[in-house]
């Protein structure tokens, strides 16, 4: 894809090394940034720049990528929250929901879900994607037409995909080891044994890069250790390494599955996952929430990513993750909004501090910058995009500005800018968006698709049925 050189004016921009700094110059061509010059006034931007020069006020940020995400489980946003209702009970509704979609209609969701996230500043998303099949597991003809249905919706929505294709293969964990059969909506999921697995994921068709377009690639993902036992792990982990791929897992995020994991293999799910060869520098432990002290040695030591959801981890009742040990041991951390109860960054990342407050009584964990740094670059990299998530010379071209004038904002300087942002901004607060060179979100709206509410709603009506 051919993009013409561009230029954009930010009145901030936060630069990697350098903070946040006034009047930067930003230039592009084709999908990357050519130049990053700050400290220009609008008034010096040479001649041959100001022709289709954006002026972007507020502060501008790396594109932000949400790393972990169920597309469909936005249809539950407040249905789940009617009455009262258990962790159980929350995923009665949201089998419900996978049972009734297909194809066509899951295209419309997720890329309306993809649009919203756009409107949040999410360039990138990594879709944790387990809804492979038809109604008791049938194959469609083409055995990855769900995923199709996923990149094509994130390709409409215009934002980068990372299409984590996930293997589920198991209803839980016995107690002697055995796995538990699929039931129910279950067996939309499942595709047999791992190798089975690697073959369908193999049909995707990436090039040796794992890319699958300009702005998709694949990834790899195993559901959980309940539902992939131990012994079918290493295709996945073969899979993901001959494409250098992305390998993410959802690691210890309710306390039940520690202990079924322990009855099963004397072992915590941290270390089944080591023993398989999961961890490492690719890998992203989702949730990572209830640790013993030799899991965050495990975590840290492999230099695994820490994927904090903080909104659907209290939404769900799950707890509140070690995440400044994890962070201390050498686990990068990202963000993702995983179940959608909402879709917002700067909510998930200034939880991740305000969720160490309150469970150590003390205050000053992290600072905005590592958590923005959570949002973008370590966000990125973990999805498999090493050269996005920085505003910086020969990176992918995406930015995110945040209007600095809202109720929320008002009265930000550049020195509170970032600490401004993290703590107290709302994705509604999001002006412009740019996706590889090329603008997406214009004084807060979708330019691809206008009426991206609409959207939802058509989307998700027929799928609560009523
Ligand atoms: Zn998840």
């Amino acid at each position: 894809m051919s993009t013409p050189a561009r230029a954009w004016h930010a009145e901030l921009a936060w630069l990697p090394g350098s903070g946040v700094r006034p009047d930067v110059l930003i230039e592009a061509s084709g999908d990357r940034f050519t130049a990053v010059t700050p400290d220009v006034p609008a008034a010096d931007v040479p001649d041959g720049l100001r022709a289709g020069l954006v002026r972007l006020p507020g502060l501008t940020l790396p594109g932000l990528a949400n790393a972990h995400s169920h597309a469909f489980h936005r249809a539950l946003r407040g249905a789940t929250q009617v009455g009262l209702g258990t962790f159980w009970t929350w995923r009665e509704r949201m089998y419900q929901v996978a049972s009734g979609l297909d194809p066509d209609s899951y295209l419309a969701l997720a890329r309306a879900v993809y649009a919203e996230m756009a409107l949040a500043g999410v360039t990138c998303v990594g879709e944790f994607h387990y809804l492979h099949h038809q109604p008791g597991g049938v194959p469609f003809q083409d055995p990855n037409e769900m995923s199709r249905a996923l990149i094509e919706a994130a390709a409409q929505a215009g934002i980068r995909i990372t299409l984590l294709d996930t293997c589920y293969l198991a209803g839980g964990l016995g107690a002697d080891g055995a796995p538990l059969p699929l039931e129910g909506t279950q067996l939309r999921f499942g595709d047999g044994d791992g190798e089975a697995w690697a073959a369908r994921a193999e049909r995707l068709g990436a090039d040796e890069h794992g890319l699958l377009g300009p702005l998709a690639r694949v990834g790899a993902a195993i559901h959980s250790v309940r539902a992939v036992p131990l012994g079918q792990m290493h295709p996945v982990v073969a899979w993901a390494q001959r494409y250098g791929a992305p390998l993410h897992a959802h690691v210890s995020e309710q306390r039940a599955e520690n202990e079924a994991c322990l009855a099963a293999y004397r072992r915590t799910p941290t270390e089944v996952l080591y023993d398989a060869g999961v961890l490492g520098p690719r890998a992203t432990a989702v949730h990572a929430t209830h640790l013993v002290g030799r899991d965050v040695d495990l975590l840290g030591g492999s230099r695994t990513y820490a994927c904090l959801c903080p909104t659907t981890e209290a939404d769900l009742a799950d707890g509140i993750g070690p995440a400044r040990e994890l962070a201390g041991a050498g686990c990068p951390l990202t963000l993702g909004s995983d179940s959608q109860a909402v879709i917002d960054l700067f909510e998930e990342a200034r939880r991740v501090e305000l969720g160490e407050r309150l469970a150590t009584g003390q205050r000053g964990h992290f600072r905005a910058g590592e958590l923005a740094r959570a949002a973008t670059t370590d966000g990125h990299a973990s999805l498999g995009w090493p050269d996005a998530g920085e505003i910086a010379a020969g990176a992918i071209a995406d930015l995110v500005t945040v209007g600095l004038d809202s109720p929320r904002l008002a009265g930000a300087t550049r020195t509170t800018a970032l600490a401004s942002v993290v703590f107290a901004a709302s994705a509604a607060d999001v002006r412009n968006v740019v996706v590889g060179g090329r603008d997406l979100v214009a004084d807060g709206r979708h330019l691809l698709i206008d009426d991206v509410p609409g959207a939802l709603a058509a989307a998700i009506r027929p799928l609560l049925g009523n």
